[in-house]
């Protein structure tokens, strides 16, 4: 029996080890940190050997093939002896494609992807598909392909996640954007990040759909890297493309698409409907019933979310944003003027592309986070108003002190969140339960 051995205990992880049991697999799942409960229990009502709080080693190199979750940085010793031992590496989710024949769009880019994976998702849902949702949102794709027989998958995929493709083959293939984010785990080459972002059309045949977006100056530099075997390749966005955004609706070959009346507002949401659009037609469902579908969509918190109003000044939690890339469309999509909350762990960082906009749109910076001087010493000199903490209270006092009616109190961080939250969307759930509290006594 072929032996597999998942290195991380998380939702892709036990996912992973769950599929590879059922398939026949001798599976060990190995995790430096400690699993959480549920999982421990999943995995021994499945008879699956782990362990927690440590890598043993001898046990993880006597693997045919190991899948390794996409929160394990691959500069580490471990990874290396896998590597010099010419075991095959590989992710969750290019395990889990193997055994299912389901269609599968898969979706990813710098930012938005979350947007667009769940509009997408959406939008062939109301149209009666029977579909999953999985990769790096939600559920494990590895544990929906044991557990369900749908015909169709969206997948949300990371670059983490791509490294470790090879096979993978989606139907429909979408890639949003590319600006430079998680430079640390990339030896800080931005073209390593690039060709990782790619990855999502190695393997695409004449059969594949791939989607694009044509502005995108990154992309558009490295076009090369999309097989030329392809007849389905769509773009949107320029001139010549088959989708084009316009300041108020979206034109398709098939009619115009009303961003008026859209449940997502805002330059990047056109970019993000745009792709959900164009790979929803690729399935099939005409754009006449997509409007319809539409209307319905709810996108996940921490994206742009407005979240309180106090003396006319509104709240607004955008913690999602963490990188550099996703300020600069959170400040596009204001015209009032902007109090912005930011910082957090800097992940390479490179603050130039904001400074225009900076100048144009924010009246104050609020630094937060526990290391705030790189913001400081950038922003500084262009910034009216600068004030750092490392108290996320402070930091919304200090908005309800420098704000008027009609201004922004924005957190739009650019940074990951772990020096002094646990994550994204605890850092955006504090900052939600404070500014009620602080604005409204609840
Ligand atoms: P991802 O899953 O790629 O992180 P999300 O949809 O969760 O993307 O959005 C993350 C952050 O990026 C949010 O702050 C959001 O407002 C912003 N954003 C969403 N779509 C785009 C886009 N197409 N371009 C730039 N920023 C975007």
């Amino acid at each position: 029996m072929s032996k597999i051995v998942v290195l991380g205990g998380g939702e892709s992880g036990v996912g992973a080890a769950l599929l590879a049991k059922s398939k026949g697999f001798d599976v060990f799942l190995s995790d430096q940190g400690l699993l959480k409960d549920a999982f421990q229990q999943s995995l021994a009502n499945n008879a699956i050997r782990f362990e927690s709080g440590e890598h043993s080693l001898n046990e993880i190199l006597s693997a045919d093939e190991i899948i390794i979750s996409p929160g394990i940085p691959e500069k580490n010793e471990v990874v290396n002896a896998i590597k010099a031992k010419g075991i095959s590496l590989i992710s969750e989710i290019e395990f889990a494609a193997r055994y299912t024949d389901a269609k599968i769009i898969a979706i990813t880019g710098s930012n938005g992807k979350t947007t667009t994976t769940l509009l997408t998702y959406h939008l062939l849902k109301e149209a009666g598909f029977n579909v999953g949702l999985g990769g790096n949102i939600g559920q494990s794709f590895a544990k929906q392909v044991m557990e369900n027989t749908y015909d169709y998958f969206v997948l949300e995929i990371s670059s983490f996640q791509l490294d470790r493709c090879f096979s993978f083959k989606p139907d429909v293939a979408v890639l949003l954007n590319i600006t430079p984010d998680h430079l640390d785990r990339y030896e800080y080459k931005f073209e390593n990040y690039i060709f990782s972002k790619f990855r999502i059309f190695q393997n695409a045949s004449a059969q594949t759909t791939s989607i694009y977006w044509a502005d995108d100056v990154v992309i558009q530099q490295y076009l090369g890297h999309i097989p030329s075997t392809q007849e389905k390749t769509i773009s949107f966005s320029r001139p010549d493309a088959s989708a084009k955004i316009k300041e108020h609706h979206i034109e398709f070959s098939d009619g115009p698409f009303d961003l008026t009346t859209a449940p997502i507002q805002g330059p990047h949401n056109a970019i993000n409907m745009s792709a959900a659009i164009l790979a929803a037609e690729a399935v099939g469902i005409p754009l006449s019933d997509i409007k319809t579908y539409m209307t319905g969509f709810q996108n996940a918190p921490h994206r742009l979310e407005p979240c309180g109003d106090w003396n006319g000044i509104s709240f607004v939690n955008d913690s999602k944003a963490t990188n550099v890339d996703a300020v600069f469309y959170a400040l596009n999509s204001f015209k009032k003027p902007i109090i912005l909350i930011m910082g957090g762990v800097d992940k390479g960082n490179e603050y130039e592309v904001l400074d225009e906009l900076v100048k144009e749109k924010v009246k104050a910076l609020i630094c937060l986070g526990k290391d705030n001087s790189k913001l400081e010493s950038h922003f500084g000199p262009i910034c009216p108003k600068i004030f750092s903490t490392d108290e996320l209270e402070t930091a919304i006092k200090k908005g309800m002190e420098w704000g008027v009616s009609g201004d922004v109190v924005l957190l739009s961080p650019a940074c990951a969140s772990f020096d002094l939250f646990k994550n994204y969307e605890d850092r955006g759930d504090q900052f939600k339960k404070a500014v009620k509290q602080l604005c409204h006594g609840n």
